[in-house]
């Protein structure tokens, strides 16, 4: 067991992971484009080379995913990409199929294996057996309760035990599902999930004359029905669809946020608290890195007055589903679901970030648009403080062009001169070092903001 727990985040891709380890990140997991379970992965061989070499000089750590199920057809694969591996030397390999898992043990000894969170470890039973098959670190699935956690702790306090804390949820049982297989001809098993649980649907009536009607809830019918699920063996017990203008919305979880039970995983010593995401941008990355490493740190120490609300503002920042608490209080309930909307929605957007210093100048790459006046938070990524700016123009990075407004679009950059900061430039260029990302408020008005605020209250709701 570790005296103080890892935070983990995601790296889906170079510029995400130098931007998890800025912001606070302990070690990071990400994939090559070949083997790992994301098979959409952003990195090429020489990108995770310069990744590992960027972690390994913070002090930090990285670990590599190979937790494919594998089929004949990838068991080929595995001596290139175990020697690959042998020569990356990342601090742990994580490992779903039991086969992979022999294989690199024993051609490659020395590498520490991890068991991911696709062999579905929910029991210490599970930890024991894959302990004595030799791993470091065991995953366990998003399904174990707090209470499992604790028990499997207990009885197994000599290996290195990992949970998620943050990120989306999955609808099946973490990743082992055929929806997206079936709709999308994408498997969520070889890491290629479409996330068809979370589209819309639409309820259709077939008549006795074969033709088929789709039923439009408007204004006027939306009170006058109901859809109702029937199993065939439960007569009389009906599981309510819902349908409104939007669709209907059979599975579709909320995401998983454990920032108000994070004293219960730090109180019982679990290891490594993983962060889900590797498709979400950098801002993302940055935002949960930093609010989970202040949070953690201030834990640590002062257990006695640690209290939740004061980071939750920073998680509420970003774009969501509704936060839930997963499985950690037990059987998940109708809250943990979101009925209203798929899409992620938030009040703040990624404004851009700092991509390099040119001498005192910064290099801000936009990545929405901001218009003159506008106030721009710069996230400083030791603290939760924010250094605020409001440019009336913008200077293209690249052509000198001077402008009132700004758009995203084709790697567009803009110049920020030391004058703009209205204090010492030095001091600036400490508190936002090369890829400090920063963001602009943008409230949600009308059924968005309120179905926001909503979801807000429901989720404070949950963790009495
Ligand atoms: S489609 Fe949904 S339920 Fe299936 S693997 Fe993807 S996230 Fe999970």
């Amino acid at each position: 067991m570790l005296d103080k727990a890892e935070l983990l985040l995601p790296a889906g891709s170079l510029v995400k992971l130098k931007t998890a380890i800025l912001y606070g990140a302990d070690a990071v997991y990400a994939g090559t484009p070949d083997m790992c379970l994301r098979a959409q992965s952003k990195f090429s061989m020489e990108e995770l080379r310069e990744g590992i070499e960027f972690v390994h000089r913070h002090g930090k750590k990285i670990y590599l995913t190979l937790n494919l199920f594998m089929h004949n057809r990838d068991v080929a694969k595995l001596p290139t990409f175990v020697e690959t591996l042998r020569q990356l030397k990342p601090d742990g390999v994580l490992i779903a199929d039991p086969g992979v898992f022999m294989f690199v043990k024993e051609h490659a000894p020395e590498l520490n294996l991890f068991v991911s969170t696709q062999a579905n470890i929910c029991s210490a039973q599970a930890v024991k057996f894959w302990q004595q098959q030799g791993a470091k670190l065991c995953v366990l699935g998003r399904e174990v309760t707090f209470a499992e956690m604790k028990e499997i702790r207990e009885q197994c306090p000599d290996i290195l035990l990992e949970c998620f804390m943050h990120g989306a949820m999955c609808m099946s049982y973490s990743g082992r599902c055929l929806i997206s297989n079936y709709l999308a001809d994408r498997s969520a098993n070889q890491g290629k999930c479409a996330h068809c649980c979370r589209w819309h649907y639409k309820l259709h009536l077939r008549l006795k004359d074969g033709s088929i009607k789709e039923l439009t809830i408007d204004e006027h019918n939306k009170d006058s029905f109901e859809f109702l699920l029937e199993e065939e063996f439960r007569p009389g017990e009906y599981y309510e669809v819902m349908e409104d203008e939007h669709g209907g919305y059979m599975l579709n979880s909320k995401d998983m946020c454990l920032l108000p039970r994070l004293p219960d995983l730090l109180g019982i010593g679990m290891d490594s608290l993983k962060v889900e995401g590797r498709n979400k941008t950098e801002y993302y990355a940055g935002i949960v890195a930093r609010t989970y490493r202040q949070a953690i740190d201030d834990w640590y120490s002062s257990p006695d007055t640690w209290d939740y609300t004061r980071y939750m503002p920073e998680l509420d920042t970003l774009q969501n589903r509704g936060y839930c608490l997963g499985f950690h209080d037990g059987k998940l309930t109708n809250i943990s679901q979101n009925y209203e909307y798929t899409r992620t929605l938030g009040d703040w957007l990624f404004a851009g970030s700092i991509v390099e210093w040119q001498g005192d100048d910064a290099i801000f790459e936009i990545r929405n648009y901001i218009d003159s006046g506008e106030s721009i938070a710069f996230l400083q990524p030791h603290s939760l403080n924010n250094l605020r700016l409001s440019l009336t123009e913008f200077e293209d990075a690249d052509s000198g062009e001077i402008t009132a407004k700004v758009s995203a679009g084709q790697g567009k950059k803009i110049r920020l001169r030391p004058t703009v900061w209205n204090q010492d430039i030095n001091e600036v260029k400490r508190l936002l070092p090369q890829y400090t990302i920063a963001r602009k408020f943008q409230p949600l008005s009308g059924p968005n903001g309120e179905m926001l605020h909503r979801k807000q209250q429901e989720f404070k709701t949950l963790i009495k």
